[in-house]
Order: structure tokens, then sequence, then C-alpha cells
């Protein structure tokens, strides 16, 4: 095929895309917040919740985020959310869960009042996105009452979207959200003895 007929079959391709595309924006007709869950074992889960911040931020939204694992070292997304974002309500759960927890009911004795700032934060229409990363650990481990959650992030604010992440995390969850990734893992550079990278995967 000579480039020039290349060139008109693409082009011919991308207007008939278009067409689709622009017909589907027209249809959507919805404003509401929307509860979309992150989940799988690959990476990007956390990165894509803090990728949803810096987009709210752009529009000086008021935003709540709470990391239901404590990471192990401080995260660039920390620092800089607490350091320079006042709009930013940034909580971590203090104590508690961690891959090699000894002390269950202290873990949920954490993850109950974590969980109710959570609920505060659901309830609040003058905060339009909500981060629960890692939730989902809460509700495998049994840590929190599932339907408390998913009334919770049912019943927020109808301008409020909220965003879970973490792996895991049943069906329940996945069927009310309204949008729902898995992140696939093809492969993991610490699986080839890469060390974790600052500002990269933390
Ligand atoms: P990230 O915070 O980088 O977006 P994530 O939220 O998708 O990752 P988590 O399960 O929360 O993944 O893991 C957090 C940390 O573990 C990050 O440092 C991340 O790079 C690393 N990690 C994520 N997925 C994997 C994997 N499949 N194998 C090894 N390490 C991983
Ligand atoms: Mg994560």
């Amino acid at each position: 095929m000579t480039d020039d007929k290349k060139n008109q079959k693409h082009k011919a391709s991308m207007e008939k895309q278009k067409a689709n595309v622009d017909a589907r924006i027209e249809e959507a007709s919805t404003q509401r917040g929307v509860a979309i869950l992150l989940t799988g074992n690959g990476k990007g889960k956390s990165s894509s919740c803090f990728g949803m911040v810096m987009r709210a931020l752009g529009y000086g939204h008021k935003i709540g985020v709470i990391q239901f694992i404590k990471g192990q070292q401080l995260s660039g997304e920390e620092i800089y959310l607490k350091e320079q974002c006042p709009q930013v309500d940034f909580y971590q759960m203090g104590t508690g869960f961690t891959w090699n927890t000894q002390d269950r009911s202290g873990d949920i004795a954490a993850a109950e009042e974590t969980w109710q700032r959570a609920e505060r934060m659901l309830q609040d229409d003058s905060i339009r996105l909500v981060i629960l990363d890692e939730l989902t650990y809460m509700i495998a481990y049994k840590y929190l009452d599932e339907e408390r959650i998913l009334n919770a992030l049912k019943n927020r604010p109808v301008e409020q979207s909220v965003v879970v992440s973490g792996r895991g995390g049943g069906s329940a969850l996945q069927e009310i959200m309204d949008t729902v990734s898995e992140v696939k893992e093809i492969k993991h550079a610490f699986k080839a003895g890469i060390k974790a990278r600052e500002g990269v995967d933390f």
C-alpha cells in the first residue's frame, strides 16, 4: 500500500472513531460524583489515586485522603500534601495494620477510628473528592463491617466522588462502584531485584 493510501485509510478510521466517541459523549447526560475502585495486583493503584488528587487540586477542590495502611516509610505524596496543600485533609491510620502485625485487636481499633474519619468525610458535601487508599484490606481482613462501608459509600453527597484502592475488595464493593479498574501485573521491577525508588514507588 502506498503512503498516500495508508494516510487516507488512517484518516477515515479516525473520523469514524471520533464520530462514535462524540455520539457517546452526547448521550452521557448525568452529572454527579463517581465512585471508582482501583484494584488488581499490578503497580499503579495508589499512584492513580494521587493523580486524581492533583487533578482536583487544579480546580481548587477540597479533598480528603485517608490511607488505611501506614507505609513503612514516608511517601512523597504524604510529604507534599501535608506540607503544601491545606485544602487536602490527609490522614494515615496511625498504628495498626502492617503485613507482619501481631496485634489484631489493636489493628481493629485503629481501623475503626480511621473509618469514623472516613465516614465524616463521606457526609461532608464541601469535600469534592475522597480517597480511601488501601481500604479493601479492611474488608478482606474483616476489620470493618462491609455493609457499613457500602452504605457510607452509597449515601455520600451527590457531587462527591470517591476513590477506593487496594487489592481484592470483593464483588459487593465492585457492584456499587461506577468505575472499576483492575491493574494487572505483567512484570514488576522488584521481582528483578530492583529496589523501590523514591519519587516513583514512595
Ligand atoms: P503504587 O503506590 O506504586 O501505585 P499500588 O498502590 O498499585 O502501587 P500497593 O499494593 O499498594 O500497589 O503497593 C505499594 C508499593 O508496593 C509500591 O511501592 C509499589 O511500587 C509496590 N508494588 C506494587 N505492586 C507490586 C508488585 N506487583 N510487586 C512488587 N511490588 C509492588
Ligand atoms: Mg497502594
